[in-house]
């Protein structure tokens, strides 16, 4: 589905001036309004809506190219390739954002008793989903990657500035994080030049920056998680937060009839099944809200739940595949329900 827009916004690009991977539309006012899709395999859309210098957009958009240039699974001889290919053998020197988010994930790993797994990269791997080949591997075939799932393997050395996976074959990978790193990034550099409001999508990872230019909450849509319908299930309203969901919707592949995402459970190396549809977490920071929405999509509702609480700051909104939504206490005074056949949950 995300290639099928992908393609969408590439087919877009290629009939404008100069067709080089980003539109920006700086003469019809406000909002101005960046959509590139050159960067972390999604659509990146930031909308400012107050008038700042033009350069301000590329330099947010260099900024969040650097994190996908080092911190992409798919780049020959990147940061994290070269952490890959020494696995089993060395430490290697790293910068230290790619060293800070490699040590969070850690900590969320831990956290979520491992349901979060950064050393997910061979599993990712064998499956193969988002890629030109997606299949369904054998049982023998996910057992003997799952062996190389480990995040107590993976060494940190902040002091060094290096890293290390202690098996060879082992990966890294930070696919369920990354994203909400670059986010991050993009709205301290929009905070450092003395941006007010802005909108930022990274592909379901959206932050809400300041408020709005009248002064209210931003609103943000729950997108309705079930494949084949549309529209939102809810909305909240929010004001300097992130917004992350994560759902099988974004990445999927059929076979015989089954569905396989791209969101896999590290106690079994097949794609979760926890009786969620979607996660979305309110928060801070976008790098902890996107790996919380992974680890809670993987624990499902009642631990979902607890994690979410255990973090301060943090609120979430989960839809079960029974079609009831389950919303954290600090956050159900800026949820309202949209409908869709959905149901607010009423004591849990
Ligand atoms: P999306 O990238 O579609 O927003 P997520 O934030 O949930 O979705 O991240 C999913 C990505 O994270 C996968 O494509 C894969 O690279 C990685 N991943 C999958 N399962 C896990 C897991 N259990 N722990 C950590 N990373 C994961
Ligand atoms: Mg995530």
């Amino acid at each position: 589905m995300k290639k099928i827009l992908l393609c969408a916004f590439a087919a877009l690009a290629l009939f404008l001036p100069g067709g080089c991977g980003f539109i920006k539309n700086t003469t019809a006012g406000l909002p101005i309004t960046v959509t590139d899709y050159r960067y972390l395999g999604t659509v990146i859309t930031i909308s400012i809506y107050e008038s700042v210098p033009g350069e301000l957009t590329d330099k947010v958009m260099e900024r969040i190219g650097d994190i996908h240039n080092r911190m992409s699974a798919n780049i020959p001889d990147n940061e994290l390739d070269r952490l890959n290919r020494a696995a089993g053998r060395s430490s290697v020197p790293l910068s230290a954002d790619t060293l800070e988010l490699l040590a969070l994930s850690k900590e969320i790993a831990r956290s979520s008793g491992g349901c979060f797994d950064v050393t997910i990269g061979p599993l990712v791997k064998l499956w193969n989903i988002g890629g030109d080949t997606p299949r369904l591997p054998a049982r023998q075939e996910i057992d003997e990657i799952l062996a190389l799932v480990d995040y107590a393997a993976l060494d940190i050395d902040e002091r060094s500035g290096a890293a290390g996976l202690d098996s060879s074959r082992m990966a890294a990978d930070l696919g369920g994080i990354a994203k909400g790193y670059a986010c991050d990034e993009a709205v301290r550099i929009l905070r450092e030049n003395g941006v007010s409001h802005a909108l930022l999508d990274l592909g379901g990872n959206v932050y809400a920056y300041g408020a709005k230019p009248d002064g209210s909450s931003w609103r943000v849509g729950i997108r309705n998680p079930v494949i084949g319908e549309e529209g939102h299930v809810g909305v909240v309203e929010v004001a300097d937060k992130a917004v992350v969901t994560s759902g099988p919707y974004e990445r999927y592949f059929e076979e015989d009839g089954a569905l396989y995402h791209h969101i896999f459970d590290p106690r079994t190396g097949y794609p979760a099944e926890s009786g969620l549809l979607s996660v979305t977490i309110v928060g801070e920071s976008s790098a902890i809200a996107d790996a919380l929405s992974t680890a809670c999509f993987v624990l499902g509702p009642e631990k979902a739940m607890a994690l979410a609480e255990s973090f301060s700051g943090v609120e979430c909104v989960l839809i079960t595949a029974n079609r009831e939504i389950l919303v954290s206490p600090g956050l159900r005074e800026s949820f309202t329900l949209s409908g869709g056949g959905f149901t607010l949950a009423g004591e849990y």
